[in-house]
């Protein structure tokens, strides 16, 4: 069930997560998913049982249906962001706007900077374009802007992958400063910017407004989705696309696979409309809250001291860096045949290496987060102890607390 080292693809990763989830007593940490709101059936038949509903139409158009576009950019504005419903384009998650707008931007060959550590799912989709990835490393604030620049002006980037807010897998969030800087680093030397949002609406406290809202030159592509707040299995993201990038996205959208199922669509707009959403996200927040506490309180009791830890102020997730040459696959192993499963951290590097590191998912039930941690923190433990205490020297994010 774990990926061999350097087995990392996005096939190699995410199949072993969803078959540890699938296994009965199984404390999956590298699950990433909200739990549904209960209403969702409810809210799901209503909005099929509805006479004028165009959830029957034989074809729906590309860019998805206007009321949900209208919605969702009512929604944007209130994290900052105003677009017009005809900027947006509902996508089959965020996945396939991830891979929209990569196989827009970028050719074989083509130079692409991501943050490294960064979501495996994008890393997979550039290499399956012969993109050259170039990994900036993370720092406590963001991407380094220092080397952003070094690299632009060196290698001539055709795109900034950034994930700006509860960064995958980091947990991290940039501040207004840093995304100003990105942009105006980015027009200067003329590299476009994705920025995938993907865990948007997850946040315990207020967050900057998105790059996209700073920019007045069509130069961000901007990515949203309905898979962390509502159901990943819905399948509904969008794209924020302006300018002349649109129509192009749209004609691609289109032979991927004409639109996103309208079903989807309707249930999700039903959803917006019914005022549940708003209830169901301050649930939500309340409840990840409540488990990131849990965790972080389970790391400072059993994680060794070398331990480090980001603290996500949203999101689904935290990241522990961890001191070099930790056998981190032995260590894996061990704890899944102790039932625990944990992603494969080399996955979120570019070069499949990185550092050793985790990251957890939060979003568990209080007892799996206390029995798991205890778990992984005595596993930690017994390799430490046996002389693998060498800070490495990547950066470190955060300290524990
Ligand atoms: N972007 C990021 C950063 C993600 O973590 C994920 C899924 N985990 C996605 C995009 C794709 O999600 P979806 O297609 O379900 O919207």
């Amino acid at each position: 069930m774990i990926p061999e080292p350097g087995k990392c693809s996005f096939y190699d990763t995410y199949i072993p997560i969803k078959q540890a989830q699938a296994q009965p007593g199984m404390i999956n940490f590298g699950y990433g998913s909200p739990r549904p709101p209960k209403d969702i059936t409810l809210i799901a038949r209503r909005a099929l049982r509805q006479e004028d509903a165009d959830v029957f139409c034989p074809y729906d158009l590309p860019q998805g249906q206007l009321t949900l576009c209208k919605q969702i950019a009512q929604m944007l504005v209130h994290q900052g962001l105003e677009v017009f419903p005809e900027d947006l384009i509902i996508t089959n998650g965020s996945q396939q706007g991830l891979s929209l707008a990569m196989n827009y931007y970028v050719k074989p060959g083509d130079w692409v900077i991501v943050e490294a550590p960064t979501y495996y799912g994008a890393i997979s989709i550039l290499e399956n374009l012969g993109a050259r990835i170039i990994g900036i490393p993370m720092t406590a604030e963001g991407m380094n802007l220092d080397l952003l620049e070094q690299y632009l002006h060196s290698h001539r980037p055709k795109l900034i992958y950034t994930i700006t807010t509860f960064h995958n897998p980091t947990g991290l969030t940039t501040a207004q400063a840093h995304r100003q800087q990105l942009l105006a680093l980015a027009e200067k030397y003329n590299c476009p910017i994705l920025e995938d949002n993907a865990y948007e609406g997850l946040n315990f406290e207020p967050v900057p407004p998105p790059i996209k809202a700073l920019d007045k030159n069509d130069v961000v592509t901007y990515l949203g989705t309905f898979s962390k707040t509502l159901m990943p299995g819905l399948r509904v993201g969008y794209m924020v696309v302006t300018g002349n990038n649109y129509q192009t996205i749209i004609e691609q959208k289109l032979l991927y696979d004409f639109h996103t199922s309208s079903i989807s669509q309707i249930i999700v707009s039903e959803y917006l409309a019914s005022g549940h959403y708003r209830r169901h996200l301050n649930k939500l927040r309340i409840d990840n809250l409540q488990s990131r506490y849990m965790m972080l309180q389970a790391l400072e009791r059993y994680f060794p001291e070398e331990a480090r830890w980001t603290v996500p102020t949203g999101g689904l997730f935290l990241w522990v860096q961890l001191p070099d040459d930790l056998p981190i696959q032995k260590i894996r192993s061990e704890a899944l045949a102790q039932n625990v499963y944990l992603a494969c951290h080399s996955a979120f590097f570019p070069d499949k290496q990185g550092y050793p590191a985790m990251r957890l998912a939060f979003c568990l039930p209080q007892e799996d987060i206390e029995q798991g941690i205890s778990i992984v923190g005595k596993l930690l433990k017994k390799y430490i102890s046996k002389g693998h205490e060498q800070i490495s020297n990547y950066q470190p994010l955060a300290y524990s607390i």
